[in-house]
């Protein structure tokens, strides 16, 4: 059995382990868990919920990637909520090809080279 996200539906295997989506246990910090915990409640529009030892969260609610011990970083608690994890591993995938082509297309101005840019674009797949 893998591990599943409680704000969205993230498991521990396929398409979320390709992509590297981290599980994170609610902190065993007081103040940490009632952050975490104040933020799903928000998210998922009830104030009832209430937290089980199992529950685990995914990293794609955090800005970084990972949760921070700092209460003034902004991944002391979850910020990011959405209702189709896929579709978030999706855009996640377009934007990172988006930022590829920025950087080959900056290359080529940087070089002003026909050639290079056209071996860029080969390899832009
Ligand atoms: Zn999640």
């Amino acid at each position: 059995m893998g591990k599943g996200c409680c704000a969205c539906k993230a498991v521990s295997t396929g398409v979320f382990k390709a992509n590297g989506v981290r599980f994170y246990r609610f902190p065993v910090d007081v103040k940490k868990r009632e952050a975490w915990v104040r933020a799903v409640s928000d998210a998922k529009g009830t104030k009832l919920w209430s937290l089980k030892s199992h529950h685990s969260l995914c990293s794609l609610h955090f800005i970084s990637g990972e949760h921070s011990a700092d209460p003034r970083h902004p991944d002391f608690a979850p910020t990011i909520f959405f209702k189709d994890a896929k579709e978030v591993l999706r855009r996640g995938k377009e934007r990172k090809n988006r930022a590829n082509a920025r950087e080959k297309k900056k290359v080529c101005n940087d070089l002003g080279s026909f050639i290079y840019c056209n071996i860029s674009k080969d390899n832009n797949n």
